[in-house]
């Protein structure tokens, strides 16, 4: 439900994962459009002083804190300055929260499976869903997508790619909640870029003595750790791959990835004419999420325009998928169909949780990953509760594997 103010209608905003750096991100674009957006509700794990501070500067309404104890201490703190946000806590108040008849938009910024049950109940609820989790599609693409349309939805992708692939469309098909079969349409091929992570030239060898820290110094991009060693192993762009065969609904003939270690050409999309169509701006998540927020208008970022006199080389060469199994994992599991993503998704978030705690090593990913799948064959989903069945079970046998 929207406010008319001086002229704008004032959208408000639940920010799932405002904590994080979707959320920083987000909020950046909010505080220079105070006219336009709203951050009405906002949401963490369990980063109190974080989120104490964001509650000052943004004032929302309610700040759903996960974590009960974390919620109790923001609470306790809140009261003391006499601020008038409300703490709710619980899975149940984010999935509750996102379908409030106050909310226009929903920012889903949460990292990992447990952006799944949110996304999908602001899917039903017929907000503006601006999707950053890939995991949720990457889990239940075929399920999500057919909420999207059966709803008639609006979802807009956030991830750079996605958004870039988004803005190549021609108008008619930007819209995946009633879009035409965009291979029908013309559309030959999508693009997706990889900046290739922070290994990109290392080698196999040094490959097995790399630590979290390292994995997290991403070249191009400030994220949150979970998406970095993502990043790093290219299970990032694995993931991806299968978020754009279910966002866009094409094979995944249709998909390929190229390395561009620039990060400028945040993907492309090839027609039937031989045409090639690409968006290119800074790596700066605030440009796709200004997008998604206005769209179809665009609005100020405070982005600095690219510098055609100091970009002197755009590269592009296919992805060693010797070095980086990760990528051709993700690929082999959205071909095979069925469960394989989501066990892929679960052994991979047990897997990289436990190389951010020091107890496996880089290249251990993978193989933990592997292990996985071997063990559990695909077989269809269902329905959602299936879904996570095969999540549950995929993470107990990860986590036995690392632990034997
Ligand atoms: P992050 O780790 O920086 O932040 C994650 C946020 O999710 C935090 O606010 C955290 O409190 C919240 N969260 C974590 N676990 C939760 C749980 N169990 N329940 C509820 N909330 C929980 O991560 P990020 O880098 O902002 O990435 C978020 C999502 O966006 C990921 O799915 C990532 O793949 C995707 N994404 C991120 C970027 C980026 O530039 N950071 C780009 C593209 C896509
Ligand atoms: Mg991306």
């Amino acid at each position: 439900m929207s406010v008319e103010v001086a002229g704008n209608p004032l959208q408000r905003i639940a920010l799932l994962g405002a904590t994080g750096s979707i959320g920083d991100s987000t909020l950046d674009v909010i505080r220079l459009h105070p006219d336009r957006y709203q951050a009405w509700v906002m949401t963490a794990h369990s980063q109190v002083q974080k989120a104490f501070v964001q509650c000052q500067q943004f004032q929302p309404t309610y700040f759903v804190m996960v974590n009960p104890q974390a919620a109790q201490e923001l609470s306790q703190l809140l009261k003391s300055i006499h601020s008038k946000t409300e703490v709710l806590s619980g899975d149940s108040a984010l999935v509750d929260i996102v379908a409030a008849s106050e909310v226009d938009i929903v920012v889903l910024g949460i990292v990992g499976a447990a952006g799944l049950a949110p996304g999908l109940a602001a899917v039903r609820a017929r907000k503006r869903v601006l999707l950053a989790n890939k995991e949720a599609l990457v889990m239940a693409g075929a399920l999500f997508m057919a909420e999207v349309r059966r709803h008639q939805t609006e979802l807009l992708p956030l991830d750079s790619e996605h958004n870039a692939i988004f803005q190549c469309l021609p108008l008619n098909c930007q819209t995946v909640w009633q879009t035409p079969n965009l291979i029908e349409q013309g559309l030959s091929r999508i693009i997706l870029t990889a900046s290739g992570g922070p290994f990109l030239k290392t080698s196999a060898a040094e490959l097995s003595h790399i630590t979290p820290e390292q994995a997290c110094a991403h070249p191009n991009w400030q994220m949150g750790k979970k998406i970095s060693v993502d990043s790093a192993t290219l299970m990032n762009k694995g993931l991806e791959f299968i978020e754009a065969c279910y966002l866009f609904d094409i094979p995944p003939s249709a998909v390929e990835v190229l390395i561009h270690p620039q990060s400028i050409v945040h993907s492309m999309v090839e027609w039937r004419d031989g045409s090639v169509l690409a968006q290119l701006s800074q790596p700066d998540m605030k440009i796709p999420i200004a997008y998604g927020l206005a769209w179809p208008a665009r609005i100020k970022t405070q982005v600095p325009q690219l510098d055609w006199r100091q970009i002197t080389q755009l590269e592009f060469c296919l992805p060693d998928t010797q070095r980086f199994p990760c990528l051709q994992l993700a690929i082999d599991a959205m071909k095979t169909g069925g469960s394989a993503p989501v066990v892929l998704n679960a052994a991979n978030e047990v897997a990289v949780a436990h190389f951010l705690a020091g107890k496996i090593a880089f290249i251990e990913i993978a193989k933990v990953i592997i292990k996985t799948l071997e063990k559990m064959p695909s077989v269809p989903l269902s329905d959602l509760a299936a879904v996570w069945d095969i999540d549950q079970e995929s993470r107990a046998l990860t986590s036995e594997f690392i632990c034997s």
